[in-house]
């Protein structure tokens, strides 16, 4: 690790960067864990990664040499100049400045002939939700996504329901992805240390959803109502939600239908549930909006 750590330092002093927290700026400073991420991420000279917050460029390098092409997006201004001149030697390389949320990521991958994408990123903390809510909802040309993580988010991703760690974001990884875990990464591999363990997950696009579902902008309403109210019953957190344009008893009368007591809670209910639940409160609005 000493060479790596040696290098980011020497690279921060040259350009006299400092590390911002706003950024979730931790830099990986060991050689063995940013190779193995770019092998569990599968690349090869076929494919066109995006990399997301390339900071001082540690992992883009090895990325450019595996990939056919990479695209790195970051947000922070002064790490442009210094990734533009520490990358200078690969052509197989695109630099773009921004928020990788407000990114236009379908022209990234049209700018590739509109191939699929491979997804590598030692993701900023702060805002890791977000990012692969984006990356899963917007149906964009991605085949994989392979990201370090806070340690308690890649064990919400694998979740199961009716444990502590089940919730929105199991749900729609789940829905969208196989989670596989690919390694534990301790604090110490990184410039500055985080206060938290992380962990590498490769989510692997499934070819076809899982479950079969009418309304896929509904599922995921229906996702997300009910865990903002986690302590609610199901109902309730619908209800008060106020999306379906349903009572809570027409609410409860479509939870007794898939089967469930009507007081059940939203942790209980597995994605299969979800979607059948979706199917019978989308039935019950057509019934309703007919009389
Ligand atoms: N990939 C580098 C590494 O592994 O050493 C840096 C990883 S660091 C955890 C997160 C990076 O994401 C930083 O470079 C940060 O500036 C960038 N970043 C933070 N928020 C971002 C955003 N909204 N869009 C794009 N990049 C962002």
């Amino acid at each position: 690790m000493s060479s790596q750590l040696d290098r980011t330092r020497a690279l921060l002093r040259k350009y006299d960067f400092k590390t911002k927290k706003k950024y979730g700026q931790n830099f990986l400073v060991d050689e063995g864990v940013l190779r193995s991420i770019v092998d569990d991420a599968g690349v090869t000279k076929e494919d066109h990664v995006l990399e997301i917050g390339p900071g001082i460029g540690s992992m883009t390098r090895l990325l450019c040499e595996a990939a056919g092409h990479l695209t790195a997006v970051e947000i922070d201004e002064k790490l442009i100049p210094i990734l533009r001149e520490e990358m200078k030697e690969y052509d197989n390389f695109t630099l773009v400045e921004g928020d990788v949320l407000e990114t236009d990521l379908w022209e990234i991958a049209r700018s590739q002939g509109g191939r699929e994408m491979t997804v590598v990123a030692n993701l900023p903390y702060y805002i890791t939700t977000p990012i692969l809510m984006e990356l899963m909802q917007k149906d964009l040309p991605v085949r994989s996504i392979t990201v370090m993580v806070q340690k308690e988010v890649a064990e919400r991703m694998q979740a199961s329901p009716g444990t502590k760690a089940y919730g929105a974001l199991s749900l729609a990884v789940q829905y969208y992805a196989k989670p596989v875990i690919m390694e534990e990464v301790p604090p110490s591999c990184f410039l500055p240390q985080p206060k938290v363990s992380s962990t590498v997950i490769r989510l692997e696009r499934h070819t076809e959803p899982p479950v079969q579902v009418q309304s896929e902008k509904l599922l995921f309403d229906l996702i997300r109502d009910s865990f903002n109210q986690r302590r609610k019953t199901l109902a309730n957190g619908l209800g008060n939600a106020g999306r379906t344009g349903l009572t809570k008893d027409e609410i409860r009368e479509c939870i007794q239908k898939i089967g469930e007591k009507e007081n059940v809670r939203g942790e209980a209910l597995s994605l299969e549930q979800f979607a059948a639940l979706a199917d019978a409160i989308l039935d019950f609005q057509k019934k309703k909006g007919e009389s």
